[in-house]
């Protein structure tokens, strides 16, 4: 049977890109939506190795339901993406608590919970994938996303205790950190869209989802079994250019 893998957040974006990548690999995948569920079920009335699963990762009963529904069609989970997340432009004074406490629940939380429920059948079977998606505002901190960023920051430590407490036990947890990719999240970023953007971008532009999920593919195969515990940047040269 082929592994199983989870994605949080399958339902556009960079998420959609890493689901597809790995359904062409030939994994089983649980395509995670929250609020948009058409091209997760578009994709899984096509392919029946692709399931539609609604997870609203901010909510600890939501993640227990996806992870029974998987289970109980796919079995356990072998790779786990935590892609899902959400960012918001707002300057640090104007952050109210409750800002930071859906930023933390969603991109920071949602990855401990989903590992811990991921983690006893990756231990039982000998080993695992962990991939979490992180940014490029984690290692750097953010001007007007200022909870974005420790959020990402957060999810780049957990990834690095993950690695050092269960690599042992075969599973290997890596974060990736893209810079800017074109898609939803930045759309205000894209509207202003002049070559003047791209000039802390050696590459000379934004990034594809593509690019991102390509990555993403490669971490989850037996290719990269001697990487783990590390983060990968698929930034076009940014963190150059500070
Ligand atoms: P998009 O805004 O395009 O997509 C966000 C995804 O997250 C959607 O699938 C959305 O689901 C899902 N999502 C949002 N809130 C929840 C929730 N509460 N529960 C479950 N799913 C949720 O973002 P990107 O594809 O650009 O980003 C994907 C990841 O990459 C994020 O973690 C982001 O922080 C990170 N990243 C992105 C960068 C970029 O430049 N684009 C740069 C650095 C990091 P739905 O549509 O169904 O509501």
């Amino acid at each position: 049977m082929s592994k199983v893998a989870l994605v949080t957040g399958g339902s556009r974006g960079i998420g959609n890109a890493i689901a597809l990548d790995l359904l062409k690999k030939g994994y089983r995948v649980g395509i995670g939506y929250h609020k948009n569920k058409a091209l997760a079920h578009e994709i899984a009335e096509k392919n029946s190795q692709a399931m539609p699963l609604k997870i609203d990762v901010s909510s600890v009963e939501s993640i227990q339901k996806a992870f029974n529904e998987i289970e109980n069609n796919f079995g356990t989970i072998d790779i786990l993406v935590n892609n899902a997340g959400i960012s918001q432009v707002k300057s640090f004074e104007l952050l109210q608590d409750e800002d930071w406490q859906i930023m933390w629940e969603t991109n920071f939380m949602s990855a401990v919970r989903c590992i811990k429920l991921a983690l006893p059948a990756m231990i039982k079977k000998g080993g695992g994938k962990i991939i979490n998606i992180a940014s490029i505002g984690g290692q750097w901190g953010g001007v007007h996303q200022v909870h974005y960023a420790a959020s990402k920051a957060a999810l780049i430590n957990l990834t690095k205790s993950i690695a050092k407490s269960y690599s042992k036990e075969g599973i290997c947890c890596n974060a990736v950190s893209p810079g800017l990719i074109h898609t939803d999240m930045i759309s205000d970023e894209l509207k202003k869209s002049n070559t003047n953007n791209f000039r802390n971008i050696p590459i000379g532009r934004h990034g594809t989802v593509d690019e991102v999920s390509s990555l993403v593919a490669y971490l989850c195969s037996e290719e990269s079994s001697y990487i783990t515990g590390q983060v990968l940047n698929v930034n076009g040269g940014m963190n150059l250019c500070e």
